[in-house]
């Protein structure tokens, strides 16, 4: 595809990592990409939503909010058509939307595993689903997964989160498989500990505890994430799929 302004969606934009994507694909203009037109969908912060569309909105390209629930397939299908109509196609979708319910497995509800699961992967399966019958025909689609090094490594009091982010990563290389002949990518961007309101609950003790896992001394930023997810949409990245890709300052090697 040429460097023309591409098309993307972001899930859970308006916070955290998800915010930082949104800002760092519609201001890049390298690697083969120009800017990209952006929708992101969130959950509840209508204010956070505003807040983006004004900050991004000075720049020359189209950013709009919508306010949709990730683990709903029909929401999905809702987004997608919205943004196609808004964008005029989609090029790029971030399955970014994620939540926590931490607690050791004895203690925790049946409602925080389904809710982790539903909002952390089966959002992964609707949004990709329906963003693929716009790629599939135009022969283009770059589709990243936020997964996390928990799905990698485990950790204890996060059963359901490593068993989402394990499924997120099962399901990317699956859907690699499937549509690389459609030269559609589908990769995963495994973070480590990154600063965010996910992680701002950790007391000073869990954080002492993190920080000697990791060899680089520092929680990440969730700037360090947005701009591998710019470079895997980017035309650099056109031979690159089915991969898992962390980042989290050498924690897991
Ligand atoms: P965050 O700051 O808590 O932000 C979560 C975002 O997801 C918000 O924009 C939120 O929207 C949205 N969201 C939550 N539930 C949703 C739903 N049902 N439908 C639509 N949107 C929903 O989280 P984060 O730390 O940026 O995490 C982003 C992703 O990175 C997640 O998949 C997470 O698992 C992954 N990750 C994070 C870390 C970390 O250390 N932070 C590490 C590894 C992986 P509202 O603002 O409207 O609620």
């Amino acid at each position: 595809m040429s460097n023309k302004t591409k098309r993307a969606v972001v899930t859970g934009g308006t916070r955290g990592i998800g915010r930082a994507i949104v800002k760092e694909l519609a201001a890049r203009s390298c690697c083969g990409v120009l800017f990209s037109d952006v929708v992101f969908i969130y959950n509840s912060c209508d204010e956070c939503a505003h807040e983006i569309e004004e900050e991004i909105g000075e720049l020359d390209i189209k950013i709009h909010g919508f306010k949709a629930d990730a683990s709903s397939y029909e929401d999905a299908e809702a987004t997608l058509k919205y943004a196609a109509e808004k964008l005029g196609g989609i090029d790029i979708l971030v399955n970014n939307a994620g939540i926590t319910r931490d607690n050791l497995l004895m203690r925790m509800s049946e409602d925080d595993f389904d809710k982790v699961i539903q909002i952390n992967l089966k959002s992964v399966y609707n949004y990709s689903k329906a963003a693929l019958k716009y790629m599939m025909p135009q022969r283009y689609g770059r589709i990243i997964n936020i997964a996390s090094v928990v799905g990698i490594i485990g950790n204890a009091g996060q059963a359901n989160y490593a068993a989402s982010k394990a499924g997120v990563i099962g399901f990317t290389k699956s859907l690699a498989k499937e549509v690389a002949s459609r030269n559609i990518t589908v990769n995963a961007v495994a973070p480590g500990f990154i600063e965010t309101d996910m992680t701002a609950t950790l007391n000073e003790k869990q954080k002492e505890v993190l920080l000697s896992q990791i060899p680089m001394k520092r929680l990440g930023k969730p700037e360090d994430i947005a701009k591998v997810v710019g470079f895997l949409s980017s035309n650099d990245a056109d031979y690159i799929t089915g991969q898992v890709i962390p980042v989290d300052g050498g924690m897991v090697m």
